[in-house]
């Protein structure tokens, strides 16, 4: 796809755009970082509940030892299941919180939940199950669908837990196992443990005071309430129509709820702190024919063409061609058209690239005004950013949603909502009183493992995860932490990390099976990596990458650590700094030459 308006010639000057981005950056910086947010609990007005699931549920403790306990039923969790069966693995256990399979695709049903990502390389595992998505950007209930499909195909159903959640994790040095407790009493005593809690498993509120005073109807995206709302995913909510709304968030969540909430609720308030690059979504069904036209292998060649683009690498075509490879496309097409590219300093690259970054941003902020009438919202609703400072996000109905007379857009310039009250919420210094008010906050991704985790993890001699990384979060690979054997981490920290987020989990997912399958086979009992090549691998990440220099002067945001980049240990504290192709090749490599460098089998 090439890049389209404004043409190079015509974008601003760089320095006074630079100058921009610095002060609206300043405007949201704030000292307390990721510390502004608290977890979603049962106080208050929140309470924290599974609104999909049977509260009745029970079930008799278990009693058992598995080979392999894995936490966590999304994709990763599932990818990791499908992969152990297929090294031959099967006694395995998988614990959920939920009340089935599909992770984020479970807890996430509120209103016009899609997959930004293309659902033919988002969705894993379409070739082994038989599934073609309907449409180029799948639903958030097809996705689910998809995630109970699997579910059924491998017979992972007889393996899971659900409703149940870990409560801790402690090594038994003379068994050689972890002893787990968890929520229904149960007790297992398991070989191996891979967890797959993935990233955004923790609703976070603001922690701004008078959070849980409100005395309407609140509830957090990830916990939607149809109940009081009516209608599924697919809108319809008919129950709010002479109710006055208040949203919280304009990230890529409240992107995709405002649109049915503009359509159905009375008086609509979207409480701005800063705004999302909206660009165009152009969805469309799969086209007729489209799975005649796919030839065994497909699957993995689009998973691959599109990370590859999106890392910055060369691909002869591109299979997604969406404005997500548009970034690195632009970077091309100019990179292409010059006499010498290869005379080119890293310095000139990084300038081309941040003027081919401009031009999407303004062709971004362009859209705004093209679609806002009025010019007040417009210019509020314009991102003052590089692209990938925070979530690119994708729409078609959102930004028309502010041209609607019942829907107002609050926006607090970069300081947020001030407080909140019995009768609704305090922005700007003026109270709106609302009848239900929405939390679109977010998730915890900021905050360390194990209070994202939600339990402590005992590795050997007592040493407690949270304290070791306390210090500083180390990993050898991602997946392994010394003092902590036959413990591995699945989408963690120091890792590569694609936007297509089943792919990595998938590339780790063979990685753990192959490493439990050589223990196996070589009769060990314990496998960890020693402290020396922890230390190395943490070495390699601090040389950093691109990514989280940018990071340093992006607005603040989970991308980085709200402003604070590096200062907390949460999900995005350090990336394999050559990338995500290379990280994939790497673990590829290792595994070819069997020698398990780094790891200690005994
Ligand atoms: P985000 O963390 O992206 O957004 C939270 C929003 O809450 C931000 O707009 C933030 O503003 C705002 N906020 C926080 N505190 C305050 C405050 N005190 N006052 C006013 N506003 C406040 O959460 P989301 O749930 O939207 O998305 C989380 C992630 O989940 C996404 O980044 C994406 O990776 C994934 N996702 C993917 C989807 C897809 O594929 N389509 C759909 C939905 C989510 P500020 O920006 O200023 O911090």
């Amino acid at each position: 796809m090439k890049p389209d308006a404004p043409d190079w010639n015509d974008l601003p000057d760089l320095e006074a755009i630079r100058e921009k981005y610095r002060e609206e950056r300043d405007k949201r910086l704030r000292e307390e970082g990721s510390s502004q947010f608290e977890e979603l609990i049962s106080e208050g007005a929140h309470n924290d509940v599974d609104p999909f699931a049977d509260p009745g549920f029970t079930r008799e403790p278990v009693d058992e030892a598995p080979t392999v306990l894995i936490i966590g039923g999304g994709f990763g969790g599932m990818l990791m299941s499908v992969r152990l069966r297929e090294a031959g693995i099967h006694d395995f256990r998988i614990i959920e919180a939920a009340a089935d399979f599909g992770g984020t695709w479970y807890w996430n049903r509120y209103p016009g939940v899609q997959c930004d990502v293309e659902s033919y390389v988002y969705m894993p595992l379409l070739e082994e199950i038989g599934t073609i998505p309907t449409e180029k950007y799948a639903h958030g209930p097809e996705i689910f669908a998809h995630a109970q499909a699997i579910g059924r195909h491998f017979d992972l159903y007889d393996h899971a837990l659900f409703q149940t959640q870990v409560s801790g994790l402690e090594w038994d040095d003379e068994a050689e196992r972890w002893n787990v407790s968890t929520s229904r009493n149960d007790r297992i005593r398991a070989r191996f443990v891979c967890m797959a809690n993935g990233p955004y498993s923790k609703p976070k509120l603001p922690g701004i005071p008078g959070v849980h005073d409100f005395e309407g109807h609140t509830f957090h995206t990830s916990r939607w309430d149809y109940d009081y709302t009516g209608g599924d995913t697919h809108g319809g909510l008919t129950k709010l129509a002479d109710k006055r709304v208040g949203v919280i968030g304009t990230g890529a969540t409240a992107i995709q709820a405002v649109p049915h909430l503009g359509r159905d609720a009375g008086e609509v308030y979207v409480f701005q702190r800063t705004p999302s690059t909206v660009d165009v979504r152009d969805n469309a069904p799969t086209e007729p024919g489209f799975a005649e036209t796919l030839e065994p292998g497909w699957q993995r060649k689009r998973m691959d063409n599109f990370h590859i683009l999106m890392d910055g690498g060369a691909q002869e075509e591109d299979l997604v061609g969406d404005r997500w490879t548009e970034l690195t496309n632009g970077l091309y097409e100019i990179l292409g058209a010059h006499p010498d590219p290869e005379s080119l300093s890293p310095e000139e690259i990084a300038l081309i690239a941040e003027r081919v970054d401009l031009r999407k941003m303004e062709r971004i902020r362009g859209r705004v005004d093209e679609i806002i009438e009025d010019p007040e919202t417009a210019a509020a609703l314009k991102p003052w950013y590089r692209y990938l400072c925070k979530r690119p996000c994708f729409h078609d109905d959102y930004l028309p949603t502010f041209n609607r007379p019942n829907v107002h857009l609050v926006d607090t310039k970069g300081r947020g909502v001030d407080r909140i009250t019995p009768r609704g919420v305090v922005a700007n210094g003026k109270e709106y009183p609302l009848d239900c008010l929405i939390f679109a906050t977010g998730f915890d991704v900021s905050q360390n493992y194990t209070r994202r985790a939600g339990y402590e993890v005992v590795g050997r001699g007592g040493e407690k995860l949270s304290e070791k990384w306390a210090k500083r979060t180390s990993t050898y690979q991602s997946f392994f932490t010394h003092g902590f054997p036959n413990c591995f981490f699945m989408m963690g920290f120091q890792s590569g990390l694609t936007p297509n987020i089943p792919h990595t989990l998938e590339e780790q997912a063979q990685h753990l099976a192959y490493v439990i399958r050589e223990a196996l086979d070589r009769g060990a009992t314990t496998v960890e990596t020693t402290q020396e090549a922890e230390d190395a691998w943490c070495a390699e990440i601090d040389k950093g990458n691109d990514f989280l220099s940018m990071q340093a002067s992006c607005t603040p945001g989970y991308f980085n650590d709200e402003g604070k980049v590096g200062e907390t240990e949460g999900w995005l504290a350090g990336f394999y700094p050559e990338g995500f192709e290379a990280f994939f090749v790497l673990l590829r490599a290792w595994r070819a030459s069997g020698e398990l460098e780094g790891i200690e089998v005994a």
